[in-house]
């Protein structure tokens, strides 16, 4: 058997790990050392000094859903008198503010609501491109997708190609939560399964669409699981290509149906580091500073994140369950510069905007 040592190196020049061996370094590496193999790897993908992120906003124009996720202090079943919808109108003020702010991404994102067809989608993405060319529509979790399909008995991909028309260009990878069936039938036993989930991207990306891959882990999951979940995604990767990033964050338990404990800080570094150097096909690695907060995202910055993700205007979804981290462009750019690199705006597609001015210029 490899020494965890050799594996760490073996890892940080960017050779691949097995299963077995992920989860070993996951349970028995030492932290400082995970994140120095992380970092080594992060730096050789990615040589500049420089972080990147991304100006843009979550618009969660519904919170009627007909999944009932045991972890989502967010969503109202159908009918439920706290249940709200935003019309286009809404929706589109909310666009404009974002993007009067310099906004180049929107992740227009919220329940299943059977009351919304794909007509409605597609008349708004229409709306968006057209009266905000500049911003793009990173919008919709694979649940919505499958939701639409459902209502409109059409095939995901269908539903895809529709939106696609109607002016969406990337799917961020929400609602992948633990990628394992044992995981799904406790926490969203209504929500798609793992290989429904992975096909919905799969399809994306065969039709041009990249999107991200996240991971909620901290709920009912074991160390294994957790592996499992990067492997069936490097999995995927290795056929398309179509990921752009990485984006793991933790459960935020207090308002809950499900409860249980928050992720510690020690555990948010290890599974980053470990994501780093297990997705040896992944380009970037995002550090979800919303739920640990900004300090913590700081310090990802030296267990294999390149990218600080979003300033995101306004986010319901993990507000409501209890986390409470915001940043301006600014504070967000003197975290990176504070942890010794160069603050850079990105578009969706990592394309570099040096174009755009920085808020600490
Ligand atoms: S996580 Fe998404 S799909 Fe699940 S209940 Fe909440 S809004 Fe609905």
């Amino acid at each position: 058997m490899s020494s965890l040592a050799s594996l760490l190196d073996r890892a940080a020049r960017g050779g691949r790990l097995s299963f077995d061996e992920g989860v070993r370094i996951y349970r028995e590496a030492d932290l400082h050392e995970l994140g120095m193999a992380a970092h080594a790897r992060r730096i050789t993908l990615h040589p500049a000094d420089t972080v990147t992120y991304v100006i843009d906003t979550t618009i969660d124009y519904t919170n009627v859903c007909n999944v009932h996720c045991t972890f989502c202090a967010f969503f109202r079943p159908e009918h439920h008198k706290e249940g709200r919808t935003l019309d286009h109108d809404q929706v589109i003020a909310r666009v404009k503010k974002a993007a009067d702010l310099g906004a180049t991404q929107i992740m227009i994102q919220g329940g299943v609501n059977p009351d919304l067809r794909l007509t409605w989608f597609e008349e708004l993405f229409d709306r968006v491109r057209h009266e905000f060319p500049n911003v793009d529509i990173h919008s919709l979790s694979v649940s919505e997708v499958t939701g639409l399909a459902k209502i409109e008995n059409l095939t995901p991909r269908q539903v895809l190609e529709r939106l696609k028309a109607a002016g969406l260009k990337s799917l961020p990878g929400a609602g992948a939560e633990i990628l394992v069936e044992r995981v799904r039938k406790r926490i969203s036993a209504r929500k798609v399964t793992p290989a429904e989930w992975l096909d919905v991207m799969r399809q994306a990306h065969h039709l041009g669409m990249p999107t991200t891959a996240t991971m909620m882990y901290g709920s009912i999951e074991t160390d294994e699981e957790r592996i499992e979940h990067m492997h069936v995604l490097r999995e995927l990767q290795d056929q398309t290509g179509g990921f752009t990033a990485f984006i793991p964050w933790f459960y935020v338990p207090f308002k809950t149906p499900l409860r249980g404990k928050e992720a510690t800080a020690l555990e948010y570094l290890r599974v980053l580091a470990v994501s780093r150097l297990y997705l040896d096909n992944f380009a970037h690695l995002q550090a979800s500073w919303l739920t640990p907060g900004l300090k913590m995202g700081q310090l990802a910055l030296f267990y294999g994140c390149d990218d600080m993700g979003g300033v995101i205007i306004e986010d319901r979804v993990v507000r409501d369950a209890g986390a409470n981290n915001d940043a301006t462009r600014r504070d967000l750019e003197n975290v990176i510069i504070g942890a010794g690199f160069k603050p850079v705006i990105r578009d969706t597609y990592w394309n570099l905007r040096p174009d755009m001015a920085l808020a600490t210029a």
